[in-house]
């Protein structure tokens, strides 16, 4: 079976994506998703098949991972992603990739989502100048994300951007140095969205 491995990396094999749990040590050659100690197949450790409804729900389970988010706040997502004009499973996708944490682990400035939200919610991070302490705190065209000047923030931010180094900024984020600051360009569209998840079999689940 090979090393054994932490709870959070046995998630990423579970749902067969890099959750980017465990900060920096995911954006190196130590990442356990790399490794192939799990048994050989799509499935991974999942042994046996899934029935239609126990795919539609781990295909949400995995979104939830992916961006960090309880049952609750998924349900607040999906029925008003159900309630704007266009595609569903595109909106609820777009709605939370726009989310401050997802945003600023994009930018490189954390290691991962969920340090991301540890830095919000600590007060780390300003949006046009103001603090904003909402991991959830969604960005639109034009904003501009910042970590705050102070050494604790400075030490936080230059870890995660040694560690995000190679890692490409999406095409609807631009970071810019010195100061340094991410700006959002446009909302991302569907093609911008990080999650490795179909969509569709969420919304046909929630749509029962
Ligand atoms: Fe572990 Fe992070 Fe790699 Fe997931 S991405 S397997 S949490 S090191």
């Amino acid at each position: 079976m090979g090393r054994e491995t932490g709870p959070k990396c046995r998630q990423c094999r579970r749902e067969g994506m890099k959750l980017m749990l465990k900060g920096p040590r995911c954006e190196t050659a130590k990442c356990a998703f790399n490794r192939r100690d799990y048994p050989p197949g799509m499935h991974g450790w999942h042994r046996g098949k899934f029935s239609a409804y126990g795919i539609q729900l781990r295909e949400k389970q995995k979104l939830k991972r992916f961006y960090g988010i309880l049952e609750r706040q998924f349900r607040h997502y999906f029925e008003q992603a159900d309630r704007e004009k266009g595609n569903t499973g595109a909106n609820l996708l777009i709605a939370l990739e726009r989310r401050l944490d997802n945003v600023l682990h994009q930018l490189g400035m954390a290691a991962s989502r969920q340090q991301a939200r540890q830095m919000i919610t600590h007060g780390h991070v300003e949006v046009n100048g103001r603090p904003i302490t909402a991991p959830s705190h969604p960005v639109g065209p034009g904003d501009v994300i910042a970590p705050r000047r102070n050494e604790a923030t400075s030490r936080l931010v230059a870890k995660a951007r040694e560690a995000a180094k190679g890692r490409p900024v999406p095409a609807w984020l631009e970071v810019t140095e010195e100061p340094l600051q991410g700006r959002v360009l446009n909302l991302p569209s569907r093609e911008d969205v990080s999650a490795p998840v179909r969509e569709q079999l969420i919304v046909e689940l929630c749509s029962k």
